[in-house]
Formats: structure tokens, sequence, C-alpha cells
């Protein structure tokens, strides 16, 4: 997805919280309290928007309650942009320019970071494990190699290793 897809895909926070819930609750809505799968919608002015309650314990939780953008202060988009630019990087980015593209303060950043990377350990219990075809980006495999008298050996792309 390019910067221009990006931006019609998530035009606004609905579209950004559908998105969280099509990719969080694949198989069906799951209350984050007890993992009941059974709630409700709640609507009405006063109500903020992507609110459910639970039918079994009664509390109520949105798609982002329990996991690290829980009562994030940043609109969901300005997430979404973060992850953008740190899934597309494949040397990571640093909290300064996080600061820049994404239009927080420094600090929002390196805040913002490290939930994201949180969120993306394997370990972490949020998102569903990966399953079926995974694809990994390059990588070269094996120790370098070994050093023979004014041979230059070629790094990255132009190397021999598999
Ligand atoms: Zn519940």
């Amino acid at each position: 997805m390019n910067i221009d897809q990006f931006k019609a895909s998530f035009e606004n926070e609905d579209a950004c919280r559908s998105f969280f819930e099509s990719v969080l609750w694949r198989s069906g809505r799951l209350c984050p309290h007890c993992h009941c799968d059974k709630s409700y919608r709640l609507s009405g002015e006063s109500v903020r928007a992507g609110l459910y309650e639970c039918a079994q314990c009664k509390r109520q939780f949105t798609v982002i309650s329990h996991t690290p953008m829980h009562s994030t202060e940043l609109p969901l988009w300005k997430w979404l942009l973060a992850m953008y630019y740190m899934v597309n990087s494949s040397k990571g980015v640093s909290s300064i320019f996080l600061a820049k593209w994404v239009g927080i303060s420094q600090k929002s950043a390196w805040k913002l970071g490290h939930a994201i990377r949180k969120m993306m350990d394997p370990g972490a219990e949020l998102l569903p494990a990966l399953s079926g075809i995974v694809e990994l980006d390059e990588k070269y495999i094996g120790d370098k190699p070994r050093y023979e008298h004014g041979v230059k050996h070629k790094r990255g792309r132009g190397t021999q290793k598999q």
C-alpha cells in the first residue's frame, strides 16, 4: 500500500476502528475482560463510537481495550500511520523521524514506537498467531566470507551468500 492508498483507506477514525476490529476480532468479537463472545454495540448520543457491552460480565470495552493502544490520546490514524512507517522500514524508525512524520512530540513518538513493537512481539497474545503461508523479507544467512588479501566481498544484494 502506498501512502495515497493508505490515506484513502483510513480517511477517518471510523475507518481506522473498523480496520482494527476486523483484524483483532477476525473470528468474532471477544470481551477482553471475560473472553465471552456475546456482546452488544452501545449506541446513543452520549456513547462514544465503537463501544460494546459484554452480555456476560456487563463490562464495557472497545477494540483497543486491554491493548497497548488503550487510553491513548492520539487518534487511531496516527497509530496506523506510525505502524505503516514501522512495518515498511526494514531497519526500523527512530523516534525522531516518527515524531516528524506522524506530527507528534518525540516523547510521544518514543512511547508509540515502544507500544507498537510490543504489539509486534511474537509473544504478545493480542494478535492471532501466523498461519498458512508466511513471507519473510530478504535475509542473508551465514558468517562473513573468509578474508582473502585484496578481495573485497560485496555486501547486501551483491553478496554470494544464499
Ligand atoms: Zn465480559
